[in-house]
């Protein structure tokens, strides 16, 4: 684990491999979670709405540095003035190499170096 002395927070703006402009940030303070959100702005009983046991909501509070995503918890106000994002559900095929390929080379048998 290290410590980039500029992550103070906060969230960046980024492009889902899907297209879909979305917002990533590990938000919490010891387990620390890597939230992908939708960056389109809801309020905060539409993203309820939405929330599912695997899909949270996150509470945008808006920083000198740029949008900090928050937990929506116990003590959230249901009726927060504040813009709210719905985790990301990403509509592109997952990423890895489903297809196997042989990567396994031939070996180079020793003395057919050819040199020049
Ligand atoms: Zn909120
Ligand atoms: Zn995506």
């Amino acid at each position: 684990m290290t410590r980039r002395p500029s992550s103070s927070g906060g969230a960046r703006q980024v492009r889902c491999r899907c297209g879909r402009p979305v917002l990533r940030q590990l938000v919490g303070l010891r387990a620390a979670l890597d939230v992908t959100a939708d960056a389109g702005p809801l309020t905060a009983a539409a993203a309820a709405a939405l929330r599912e046991p695997n899909r949270l909501d996150w509470c945008v509070r808006t920083r000198k540095d740029g949008p900090d995503l928050a937990w929506v918890d116990r003590s959230h106000p249901a009726d927060c003035p504040r813009p709210h994002v719905i985790d990301h559900q990403c509509t592109a095929p997952p990423a890895g190499p489903p297809r196997r390929r042989t990567t396994r080379q031939p070996p180079v048998a020793e003395g057919q170096l050819t040199l020049g």
